[in-house]
């Protein structure tokens, strides 16, 4: 079943709901990265183009169970307004008879920003009375909210019910075509790159990738679970006891599937866990008592590099170590700079990945790099996200 996107549908002149992901970082009411905010860009320059009366809505931060001033969407409106050189106006909430009174005056090609969905606890509950008050508001509903897909939501899955044009926009549609690639038709060698602090985050992507990647590199903190699987002394490093077992049954399984999984053959290590703790290179892949490995040592990097110069399909998500400390960030630059350098589709996805791939400069060489973290690792995991479901019609 197929997804309409926003340019197949006839949008001149109708109420236009887009449902973006403004989750900005903000800090003392000023927007710290508007990279969310510029994604959203063409589906909405592609509305007012076509004439449609635009409303924008989206949720903020966590309010908890009410409106919250430090969370409201008002800064947003500003900076949207000077990005699309023309007003946007903030309407003071997203439902009720003012709302309804604004979006019904809107002449076409304008643009309103809803007030933050999570004003109301409803938006999260998936509230039916909340999502048919939501779609009041709109002839025309289109997510272009990837980042939040994978929540079923009254804004992302619930409202989509009860309007009668549902669609798309242009940022979901790269996030599918992108991330949906990885799983349908990877020119192989597919190579995956995973690290980051947690291994319980990424149990479900290993799985479902093990038999569709050649092989996963295995770096970051996530590494030494596996490592303790295998049964390598792993000293005082960062560890999720109760998954050393599934980690155990995991590498097993991925052998089957003919998935090499490779983790860190040397670290570099330290005595604590502290910014400016000397960095210390072992270059053995057991790590001494009392030692904790904070990021993947040189001989590591050089087989992981070797991977990836001859992949010809890229994924990758997390660290590879405390990237954000000078002593431990070499290993996750200089893998950041190897996938940069390779012909390979590459793909990234997740916030402190994000960074690490700002911090070596090589962001414009990414194939494709997701704004949505959570999102694209559910993807990959093979789950359904809901907020994308709800858009397949006949
Ligand atoms: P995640 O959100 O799961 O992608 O984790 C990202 C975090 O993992 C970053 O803040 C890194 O500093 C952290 N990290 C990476 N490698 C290690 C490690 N070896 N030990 C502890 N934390 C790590």
């Amino acid at each position: 079943m197929g997804i309409k996107y926003i340019d197949e549908l006839d949008i001149k002149n109708k109420r236009v709901f887009i449902r973006v992901d403004f989750n900005v970082p903000l800090k003392d009411g000023k927007i710290t990265d508007d990279t969310r905010v510029r994604a959203a860009l063409p589906t909405i320059n592609h509305a007012v183009k076509q004439g449609a009366r635009v409303i924008l809505a989206s949720h903020l931060g966590r309010p908890k169970g009410g409106p919250d001033a430090k969370l409201s969407l008002k800064p947003l409106a500003a900076h949207l307004g000077s990005l699309l050189k023309q007003e946007v106006k903030c309407a003071p909430d997203c439902i009720g008879d003012e709302v309804g009174k604004m979006v019904n005056g809107m002449k076409p090609g304008e643009v309103i920003l809803l007030e933050n969905l999570r004003f109301h606890p409803e938006e999260e509950k998936n509230d039916p009375e909340f999502s048919k008050k939501l779609a009041g508001l709109a002839d025309v509903y289109i997510n272009d909210a990837f980042g939040t897909a994978h929540r079923a939501h009254s804004s992302t899955e619930g409202m989509a019910h009860f309007v009668k044009e549902i669609g798309g926009g242009f940022l979901l549609r790269d996030e599918l075509k992108n991330l949906e690639g990885l799983l349908k038709n990877p020119e192989k060698p597919f190579v995956v790159i995973l690290g980051g602090a947690k291994v319980s985050d990424k149990m479900g992507v290993i799985d479902n990738l093990s038999g569709k990647a050649d092989v996963i590199l295995v770096g970051g903190g996530m590494a030494y679970t596996f490592l303790k699987a295998r049964k390598i002394e792993i000293g005082a490093s960062k560890v999720e006891e109760n998954l050393v077992y599934d980690g155990m049954m995991m590498l097993g399984r991925a052998t089957t599937r003919k998935t090499r999984i490779l983790l860190p053959v040397d670290h570099v290590v330290a005595d604590k866990f502290e910014e400016g703790t000397p960095p210390q290179v072992e270059a053995k892949n057991a790590i001494p008592a009392g030692k904790m490995g904070l990021d993947i040592g040189p001989a590591t990097i050089e087989l992981f590099k070797k991977e990836i110069a001859s992949a010809k399909t890229i994924f990758w998500n997390g660290p590879l170590g405390v990237f954000e400390w000078s002593g431990f960030e070499k290993g996750t630059l200089e893998i950041a700079k190897a996938i940069a350098e390779s012909k390979a589709v590459k793909v990234a996805g997740g916030g402190d990945t994000i960074a690490a791939i700002e911090k070596a400069k090589v962001a414009d060489k990414f194939t494709h790099i997701s704004t949505g973290g959570g999102a694209s690792l559910e993807l990959l995991e093979g789950k359904k996200l809901p907020g994308v479901e709800v858009l397949r019609k006949d």
